[in-house]
């Protein structure tokens, strides 16, 4: 039989860490090849392709980096594979999955996947969460639904997904919208119809510098106030609740919103900004009026990311309708 085309990356994480010697922590030293024999059953599934791009933890993969493995990426399906997995470390797949969606321009999935155990532990997950990432890769229902996150037998969309969890097994949730699939008898399941997605152009440029500063009380504004001087081409903050920052702060952000692009999300872990409710100075009226964007459902981290690709390829003029979308 004709099997189906798929390719694999490995970059790093927990799922290819090991201890050199005993007694010594992990470190990412398995590669792509290795990780592939944990799951032999995939072979019956597809032709598999496999690279190691990478042997990093995922808090130092970094924006330039993940647009090589993009082009990777988009060389596999070019190549005939109907769909490309990606393994990583945990830490910041919610940030590369909402990157790598706002540039995957097929509908060939490319799926995200990772381990919270390494192969040493007992129960490690990594085998079980890249046979079901590929699974996933596979499935002619996951068409047209841009980047996932596979862990832990759910799958989630790239927009919602977040890490919630720093060492439990379940550790990936889309609050508010919960799982959009899962994998039930290793047949995929969609909770939802495929969302609408708007892709961005790639970046023409890499060396813009994106803040991202969180409101907490009591605070000072020196670092707000260095953020112009410092050469930020735009600023995300992590304000308190639906959005809002203290008093001191506020006059700070009309200044640097008139010159940078400026976003405020919610540190709360959920649920969205507000646009229309709060009048008191630093609230979302008030910030709003002093040219602030607000994030909506976007978290902190990914409204950084979008700013950094609207920034790279001089959209910024296109702020509010990606940020409406949310
Ligand atoms: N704990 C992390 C992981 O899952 C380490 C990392 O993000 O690389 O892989």
């Amino acid at each position: 039989m004709d099997l189906p085309k798929l390719a694999i990356a490995a970059l790093g994480g927990t799922v290819s860490m090991q201890a050199r010697n005993a007694g010594e922590g992990i470190v990412p030293a398995v590669t792509g090849e290795t990780l592939l024999e944990s799951v032999p059953e995939l072979a019956t599934l597809a032709r598999v392709s496999v690279e190691t791009l990478g042997l990093l933890p995922s808090a130092s993969l970094d924006f330039e980096f993940l647009l090589g493995v993009l082009s990777w990426a988009n060389v596999q399906i070019q190549q005939g594979a109907i769909g490309v997995v990606i393994t990583q470390g945990t830490d910041t797949l919610e940030e590369t999955a909402t990157f790598f969606d706002y540039l995957w321009a097929h509908d060939q999935p490319l799926v995200l996947t990772g381990a919270m155990r390494s192969a040493a532990n007992a129960g490690a997950d990594g085998p079980a969460n890249l046979l079901d990432a590929c699974r996933v890769a596979l499935a002619a229902n996951s068409r047209q639904r841009g980047v996932q996150v596979v862990m832990n037998g759910q799958i989630h969309c790239a927009s919602a997904v977040r890490k919630t969890d720093s060492l439990a097994l379940q550790a990936f949730s889309s609050t508010i919208v919960g799982p959009v699939g899962m994998l039930v008898e290793n047949t995929i399941h969609y909770l939802r119809p495929p969302a609408q997605r708007k892709v961005l152009p790639l970046p023409q440029q890499t060396t813009q510098k994106i803040a991202l500063l969180e409101a907490s009380l009591s605070a000072d504004s020196l670092m707000l106030e260095s953020i112009l001087e410092l050469g930020y081409d735009g600023l995300v903050i992590a304000g308190f609740g639906a959005g809002h920052v203290p008093e001191n702060w506020a006059e700070v952000i009309e200044t640097i919103a008139g010159k940078i692009p400026v976003i405020i999300a919610t540190r709360t872990g959920s649920g969205s900004t507000a646009r229309s409710t709060y009048g008191f100075i630093g609230g979302e009226m008030d910030l709003i009026r002093k040219g602030a964007s607000m994030a909506g459902l976007l978290c902190p981290r990914k409204a950084r990311v979008l700013l950094w690709l609207l920034v790279g390829c001089q959209r910024q003029d296109a702020l509010a309708s990606y940020l409406s979308k949310d």
